[in-house]
């Protein structure tokens, strides 16, 4: 999978292609489908989630430039297969999911197998892990209309953000927003992509160049 699916679509970077290499896919998804583990597709995993299709994974680590002490926000646990892989090539990775029954699978899957520097929250990711902040890198496996602000505020100076933006089920582009060094934020456009939808920001407008959320005042859609 990794020499045709991930290296052979141009995936370069060797940690990102070390960490695919090395987490077993087959034990994040369902039993039923660990025939398709390897296969370059998401999967179902439960309350009408998925699995990231694992070029898609590679894509948004690679696009998130980790280092090897980098600590990593992940909003969108789902399985915890790309915490996983985050893991791997960073010093921690701090994830939140929205479904109660998903995070505590992956907060049990993960441990299981190792993955003690990968922590693992129940909650709305669109308002970040405050208490672990800042990051070095956010990623965001569910696509919304723009980034929330409490993650942009959440990234260090230098950082990266990796997220779909656009609108659910439809078209879609893979963004990276890096911070620069005096707080100001450049906007990268990586490609088309297809995401579940980040729950907790529907309410938002789509913007043509969405930068910055309307002001934190604005009452938030209850995230369950
Ligand atoms: N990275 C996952 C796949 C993510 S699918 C994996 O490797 O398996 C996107 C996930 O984002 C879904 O599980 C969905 O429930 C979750 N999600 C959507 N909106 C969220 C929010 N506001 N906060 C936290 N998780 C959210």
């Amino acid at each position: 999978m990794v020499r045709r699916h991930i290296a052979g679509r141009g995936i370069s970077d060797a940690r990102v292609l070390d960490a695919m290499a090395s987490v077993p896919r087959e034990h994040f998804v369902r039993p039923g489908l660990s025939h398709r583990a390897y296969a370059d597709g998401p999967l179902p995993i439960g309350e009408g989630q998925t699995i990231s299709q694992p070029y898609v994974v590679a894509w948004m680590a690679e696009a998130a430039e980790l280092g090897t002490e980098d600590r990593v926000l992940e909003v969108g646990t789902g399985s915890g297969y790309a915490a996983a892989v985050l893991g791997l090539i960073a010093a921690e990775v701090y994830t939140i999911e929205r479904h109660a029954v998903l995070a505590e699978g992956a907060r049990e899957r993960l441990h299981r197998l190792g993955y003690g520097n990968v922590h693992v929250r129940y909650g709305d990711g669109t308002a970040g892990w405050n208490e672990h902040a800042p990051y070095d890198a956010i990623v965001v496996a569910a696509a919304g209309p723009d980034v929330p602000e409490a993650l942009c505020d959440q990234l260090v100076a230098e950082g990266r953000l990796v997220m779909p933006l656009g609108r659910p089920w439809r078209g879609q582009s893979l963004v990276r927003l890096r911070r620069g060094p005096k707080g100001s934020f450049t906007r990268e456009e990586l490609g088309a992509v297809r995401f579940v939808p980040l729950v907790g920001q529907d309410e938002l407008p789509l913007r043509n160049a969405p930068m910055r959320p309307p002001p934190a005042s604005r009452p938030r859609p209850e995230s369950r």
